[in-house]
């Protein structure tokens, strides 16, 4: 059998189809980070450059707006620290910062925390919907699903590939570009661009893919 990766490039390259209204001229940085936030997981230290605050001042940000999106119909979604030397995941942490070492393994490389704005109601992907405007665009669709810590890495084919996240947190990596896709965002992953998949959620992840017929 042939994985849909093996043929099919996640590579979100032309970024996100999907466009993103522009920063008002008089944002704050906190109003920044939410914007930021909405568009799918960010680290602190990437909230840092985006909203030009230091990661500490991310934080203290991060803890006042996961207060205050409460009553909004809103939550701040958190993907764990997680050891790349032992794989154990800090689930239970209540502080939002870096941990800076693994309480198991003693060890010292670990993912930061990822961030994101969840609606309280899940955005969903109708996953119909999207197999036909991509059958009117020639291009099929199929579902794929994979376990946290998967990862599939330097693919390439010949066709244009596109993905949606229907649940999860999956990063994709095409020519060398990082991008973590919110759900419902349309990534467009260019024939013949080395792409790798992975998901570094804890939970499993769904995504939608389609190659150009
Ligand atoms: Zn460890």
């Amino acid at each position: 059998m042939t994985t849909p990766l093996a043929n099919r490039a996640p590579s979100r390259h032309k970024g996100r189809v999907t466009g993103r209204p522009p920063p008002p001229a008089s944002e704050t940085p906190r109003q920044a980070i939410r914007r930021h936030l909405s568009g799918g997981p960010r680290t602190a230290r990437e909230l840092s450059a985006l909203a030009h605050v230091s990661e500490k001042e991310v934080v203290t940000h991060l803890e006042h707006i996961a207060r205050s999106v409460r009553g909004a119909g809103a939550r701040l979604g958190i993907e764990p620290s997680r050891c790349q030397d032992c794989g154990f995941v800090f689930r239970d942490r209540t502080r939002l910062g870096r941990p800076s070492g693994c309480p198991r393994c003693r060890g010292q490389h670990l993912t930061a925390p990822l961030f994101r704005l969840d609606a309280r109601s899940a955005p969903s992907v109708d996953r119909d919907a999207v197999a036909a405007e991509w059958a009117a665009r020639g291009f099929s669709c199929g579902l794929w699903t994979d376990a946290p810590g998967q990862r599939w890495e330097d693919y390439t084919h010949a066709t244009d590939e596109l993905v949606i996240v229907v649940e999860g947190t999956i990063e994709l990596e095409v020519d060398g570009r990082v991008v973590r896709p919110a759900v419902g965002e349309e990534i467009v992953v260019p024939a013949r661009a080395r792409h790798s998949v992975r998901n570094i959620g804890t939970t499993t992840a769904r995504w939608l893919y389609g190659y150009r017929s």
